[in-house]
C-alpha cells in the first residue's frame, strides 16, 4: 500500500486511488535506473501533501502581493537558508517550478530574443534547454553548440574555447543530461571570463553529488547554478536557481515578474526537507555509494562486452552504445523493462541512428542506491541486462520473464520509501 495512506482518495476516487497505488507497486518491483529519478523520502512526501498547496504568495519573503504569510514566509526562507547552507552559495532563489522553466529565467535574466547563447547540443549530452533547435531556447535565441570528440566521448574544452571566441555568446551552460565524466567548471569559467559571458552550470543530474561531496562544485566558478531538486538531489520535482550577490537581483526578477506567478508552497516546504537531508552527515555517504555503484555497474558492464561512451564513469550516470550488442536502445528499453530493468534509450554522440529510436540506453544509480543496494549486487545487474540483451536478441520472453522473478525476489529485501 502506497505511504501514506491514501484513506480519503481511495474512498473518493477509486479509480484515480487505483492507478496510484500500481504507480508505487510499479516502483517497488522494478530496478529503477532512470537517471534524472530517484525515491524521495516518507517526510518530503508528507511535505509535498500538505496544506501549503492551498496558499497564493506572488514575491519573495518580507515581499508579497497576498495577505497571510506568516508561516509560509518563514518557510521559503528556510528553504533558501538551506540551500545557501548545502551548496555555500550567497543567493537562491527556491521557486522556479522546474528546471525547464529556471533555465528560461536565466535567459530572461542575462539576455535580449536574438542574443548569443553557448550550450552543450542535446545528441552529445545537453539539456533541451541550452539552445536546441526545437526548444524556446533554440528558437529566442541565436545558439551555438559544443560537443564531445569522437574518440574520447568527453568534451574537448579547445574546442570550446575556439567556438566561445569566434561566436563571443553572453550566456554559456555547462551541465547536461547525459554526461558520464567530471564537469571542469574551472576550465569553463576560464573560458567565460575571456569572452565577457556569464556561466551558468547547470547541475540538475549531479546536485546531491555536489551536496554530498562527491563531484567538485560550481561555486567560485560559476556565476549562476541552476539545478532541479529531484534528481540525485532526492527532493520534490522542482528547481532551484543560485548565484552570486551580483547577479542575483536579475535572478530574482527573471523568476518573478518575468515568467512565473505564485511559487508552489508545497514543493517549497518539500525542498527544504529534502535540503535538511542533504545537509546530514549520512548523505555524504549516499553521494559517495552512488559513484561507487556507477563505477562498479559500468565496469561489469564492459567486462560483458558492453560499449560504454567515454569507457566508463565518473558520476552516476552510464551512457551505453549498444550496436556492439547487435541491438538499438529502443528494443532494448523495452526488454529491460520487460525484465524488471527501467531505463531510457537514448542518443548517443555520433549517432548514426534517429533521435526516436537510437543506438544507446542511459543508466543512473541514485535510485537504486537509495534502495540500498550496493556495489556487491552490480555484477548481477549487469549479468541480468546482459542476459535480457541476448533474450531479447534471440525472442526468448519466457528468459525474459525468468529474470523479472529473480529480480523481483531481490527487491523485495529492499524497501522503499512510499509503499510497504
Ligand atoms: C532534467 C534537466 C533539466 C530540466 O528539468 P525539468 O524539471 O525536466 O524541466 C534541465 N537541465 C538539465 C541538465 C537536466 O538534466
Amino acid at each position: 500500500m502506497h505511504q501514506p495512506a491514501l484513506t480519503a482518495l481511495t474512498g473518493f476516487d477509486p479509480e484515480l486511488a487505483g492507478l496510484v497505488e500500481a504507480e508505487a507497486k510499479r516502483q517497488h518491483d522494478k530496478i529503477r535506473l532512470i537517471a534524472s529519478e530517484n525515491y524521495v523520502s516518507t517526510a518530503v512526501l508528507e511535505a509535498t501533501g500538505t496544506v501549503l498547496t492551498n496558499k497564493y504568495s506572488e514575491g519573495y519573503a518580507g515581499r508579497r502581493y497576498y495577505e497571510g504569510q506568516q508561516f509560509i514566509d518563514p518557510i521559503e526562507t528556510l528553504a533558501v537558508q538551506r540551500a545557501k547552507d548545502v551548496f555555500g552559495v550567497d543567493h537562491a532563489n527556491v521557486q522556479p517550478y522546474s528546471g525547464s522553466p529556471a533555465n528560461l529565467a536565466v535567459y530572461l535574466a542575462f539576455l535580449q530574443p536574438g542574443d548569443t547563447v553557448m550550450g552543450m547540443a542535446l545528441p552529445m549530452g545537453g539539456h533541451l534547454t541550452h539552445g536546441w533547435s526545437v526548444s524556446a531556447t533554440g528558437k529566442w535565441f541565436r545558439a551555438v553548440r559544443y560537443g564531445v570528440t569522437k574518440e574520447t566521448g568527453r568534451v574537448d574544452l579547445d574546442e570550446v574555447r575556439d567556438l566561445a571566441r569566434a561566436e563571443r555568446p553572453k550566456l554559456i551552460f555547462c551541465g547536461g543530461t547525459a554526461i558520464p565524466r567530471t564537469i571542469d567548471f574551472p576550465a569553463f569559467a576560464e573560458i567565460a571570463r575571456e569572452v565577457g559571458a556569464v556561466l551558468v552550470a547547470d547541475i540538475a543530474h549531479i546536485a546531491g553529488l555536489i551536496a554530498g561531496g562527491a563531484h567538485p562544485s560550481p561555486v567560485g566558478h560559476a556565476q549562476v547554478i541552476s539545478t532541479t531538486t529531484h534528481k540525485t538531489l532526492r527532493g520534490p520535482r522542482g528547481a532551484m536557481l543560485m548565484s552570486d550577490a551580483e547577479h542575483a537581483a536579475a535572478l530574482d526578477k527573471a523568476v518573478f515578474p518575468g515568467l512565473q506567478g505564485g511559487p508552489h508552497n508545497h514543493t517549497t516546504a518539500g525542498i527544504a526537507v529534502a535540503l535538511k537531508e542533504a545537509a546530514a552527515p549520512g548523505f555524504r555517504d549516499y553521494a559517495h555509494a552512488i559513484v561507487a555503484n556507477a563505477k562498479a555497474l559500468a565496469e561489469s558492464l564492459v567486462e560483458r562486452g558492453f560499449d560504454l561512451v567515454s569507457g566508463g564513469t565518473d558520476n552516476h550516470l552510464i551512457l551505453v552504445d549498444l550496436e556492439s550488442k547487435g541491438i538499438a536502445g529502443k528494443p532494448a528499453a523495452k526488454a529491460l523493462d520487460r525484465a524488471g530493468i527501467e531505463l531510457n534509450y537514448n542518443t548517443v554522440p555520433f549517432d548514426p541512428r534517429k533521435p526516436f529510436d537510437p543506438s544507446g540506453i542511459r543508466l543512473g544509480t541514485a535510485a537504486i542506491t537509495t534502495r540500498g543496494l550496493g556495489v556487491e549486487q552490480m555484477p548481477q545487474l549487469a549479468q541480468w541486462i546482459d542476459d535480457t540483451v541476448t533474450a531479447a536478441n534471440a525472442g526468448d520472453e519466457a528468459g525474459i520473464e525468468r529474470i523479472a522473478a529473480q529480480i523481483s525476489e531481490l527487491l523485495a529485501g529492499y524497501p522503499m520509501p512510499g509503499w510497504a
